[in-house]
């Protein structure tokens, strides 16, 4: 490895599994000192093992802005400030209009919108000097798919929160960048209770959109977002990198 992040202090959230896990590994093969948060003890222990480079991790309910602040105040006196945020747990849900209950949109917005928002605020009093934050969002952000009206805006909302916080941080010399992944597989969609023919569904429906015809891996999103991450894109902020294999517009 090139040791681009060599001496550089990473949060993963959502790092015990999928995208962050691989995102996470490559960032402590590259030399950084990786922190990990998510909501289950057992996966993030194993997870903190095999990223290895002395990882830690903490249990961290995003949705839950009185437990995300203590994280970064653990991370700063093990490692010293933060120099990259990557912001990335997160959950699918789809659901025809008509079926969405007032409690499963909050839940979802909870998390992938209200949760990226104060997961960044929080950090603040911790992040360097030329710190990057990444955020995950989606290709489907800007697209119209049926079923995805509540999950598609928190994905939409968080370009939005990319834009404005990147206009806002960089008189810190803090950039703010999103990484919209299309489809990608890992265990989100079991983790929200779809039945395996609704995931077949998905991933044809994704395969038939995507001009490669395949779904990306995780591996190839950890190098976007190490690209995002490191100095490779210094002259990058408010921007969105699009890793979709060509998913076009419906
Ligand atoms: P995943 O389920 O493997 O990982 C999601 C992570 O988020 C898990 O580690 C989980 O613990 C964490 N998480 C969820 N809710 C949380 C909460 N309340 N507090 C703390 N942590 C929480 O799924 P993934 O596919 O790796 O998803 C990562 C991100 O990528 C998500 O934001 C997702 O929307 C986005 N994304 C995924 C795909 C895809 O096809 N997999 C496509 C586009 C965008």
């Amino acid at each position: 490895m090139s040791g681009k992040l060599k001496n550089k202090v990473a949060v993963v959230t959502g790092g015990n599994s999928g995208i962050g896990f691989a995102t996470a590994k490559l960032f402590a093969n590259e030399g950084a000192k990786v922190a990990v948060t998510g909501r289950d003890q057992a996966t993030i222990a194993t997870s903190v093992a095999q990223i290895g480079n002395n990882a830690i991790g903490f249990v961290a309910d995003v949705a839950n802005i009185n437990s995300i602040a203590p994280v970064y105040e653990k991370v700063s006196s093990t490692f010293g400030k933060i120099d990259i945020l990557v912001v990335n747990a997160g959950i699918v849900y789809l659901s025809p209009i008509a079926d969405v209950t007032e409690e499963m949109f909050d839940q979802v917005s909870d998390i992938n919108y209200k949760g990226v928002f104060f997961t960044v605020q929080k950090a603040l009093p911790y992040l360097n000097d030329g710190a990057s934050i990444v955020i995950t969002s989606s290709t489907v952000a800007n697209k119209g798919i049926a079923g995805g009206s509540v999950y598609l805006s928190t994905k939409a909302a968080e370009r939005a929160l990319v834009r404005a916080f990147a206009a806002e941080l960089v008189g810190r010399n803090i950039r703010v960048n999103a990484l919209s992944p299309g489809s990608v597989g890992t265990p989100i969609f079991k983790k929200a209770g779809f039945a395996q023919e609704q995931e077949d569904a998905m991933n044809q429906f994704f395969a038939t959109a995507t001009p490669m015809k395949r779904a990306g891996s995780v591996d190839e999103m950890a190098k976007g977002f190490l690209f995002l991450a490191s100095d490779d894109s210094s002259y990058m902020t408010g921007g969105d990198l699009l890793l979709d294999g060509g998913f076009r517009d419906l």
